[in-house]
């Protein structure tokens, strides 16, 4: 029976891992693809203390799963598709097999929401995309819109003017949500240009993107821009359906106390799937290392 069992290998999987080694638990991190969760796909980042200029995302993670492996954490290929209560521990159904465990972390991190119009789903990779730091390459010199005004549309609208020629910054409002360091430098960028207002309908082309309907909110018309690639960053959907039927969810992002744990005790959430007003690298490292110390305390309630 494993002390814990660590859901997800971005910043907050990886530092639970290392408090929990550290804490001398018995513990495993179960990624289904390669760790690094989110940043992997983000080019710079500009805000995690200790790196004035920045640090390329990749970098930075790798940084984290050396440490964590340094330390002795054991990082296996694996996806938990169940989380079985039991009596006083629960039951991971695995790819492979199941393991028993007192303690679960879930850090499975967010995915990519939809922009949910025609054209969409039948264009992706084929000049949709939801990754710019992926795909980006492939529009040298071309034309492409972004679709968002968080800090990830704007943040990769600049990322795209290295390789596009021309960015569409496409915004239902006529204010960007990013913070204003991030829109400050978009905004200040020639190759940017803000479609305030305005959402697309729908992405029309044969076997690529070719263009996008774009309507005016307050003018109501609809008109067609002419693009080779269209990158949706409309926000985030959390990876919550394993334990979503088990624990407290909003929105689908897990409920949890001050001390990371879940409305079911037991299981504990960190990083970008907890109900959380900041989702930051340093805000999913923080929670992963209060997550490890909860899971410690709780074991030992359990023992005692
Ligand atoms: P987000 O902050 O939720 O922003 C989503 C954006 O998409 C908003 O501007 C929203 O418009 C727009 N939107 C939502 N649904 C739409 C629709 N159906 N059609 C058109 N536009 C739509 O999401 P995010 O930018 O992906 O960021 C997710 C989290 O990661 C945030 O907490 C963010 O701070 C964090 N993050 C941080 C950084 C950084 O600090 N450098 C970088 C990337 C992400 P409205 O503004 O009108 O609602």
């Amino acid at each position: 029976m494993k002390d814990l069992v660590i859901v997800g290998g971005g910043p907050a999987g990886l530092s639970a891992g290392i408090y929990a080694v550290r804490s001398g638990l018995d513990v495993v991190l179960y990624e289904r693809g390669a760790p690094g969760g989110a940043i992997l796909n983000t080019e710079k980042i500009e805000n995690y203390p200790g790196f004035p200029g920045g640090i390329g995302g990749p970098e930075l993670v790798s940084r984290f799963e050396e440490h964590a492996r340094d330390l002795g954490l054991k990082i296996e290929t694996n996806e938990v598709f169940e989380v079985i209560p039991a009596e006083k521990h629960y039951r991971l159904r695995l790819r492979n097999g199941e393991i028993a465990t007192r303690t679960v972390l879930i850090a499975t991190g967010t995915g990519p929401k939809p922009l949910g119009v025609e054209g969409e789903e039948r264009l992706r990779g084929r000049g949709v995309s939801y990754c710019a730091i992926c795909d980006g390459a492939f529009f040298r010199d071309q034309t492409v819109a972004v679709i968002g005004g968080g800090d990830a549309a704007v943040e990769e609208a600049h990322f795209l003017t290295k390789f596009a020629s021309k960015v569409y910054l496409v915004h239902r409002r006529d204010a960007l949500r990013a913070k204003k360091a991030i829109q400050d430098r978009a905004l200040a960028n020639k190759k940017i240009i803000p479609l305030w207002s305005s959402v697309v309908e729908e992405i029309k082309g044969e076997d690529a993107v070719e263009e996008i309907m774009v309507k005016n909110l307050k003018t109501g018309e609809v008109k067609p821009v002419k693009v080779d690639g269209v990158f949706v960053y409309v926000g985030v959907k959390p990876n919550s359906y394993i334990v979503e039927n088990l624990v407290e969810t909003e929105n689908g992002f897990i409920v949890t106390d001050v001390e990371m744990m879940t409305s079911r005790p037991g299981i504990l959430a960190a990083g970008d799937i907890r109900k959380t007003p900041l989702r930051q690298v340093i805000t999913a490292a923080a929670d992963g290392a209060l997550a490890a110390i909860t899971a410690e305390k709780y074991i030992s309630n359990l023992e005692n």
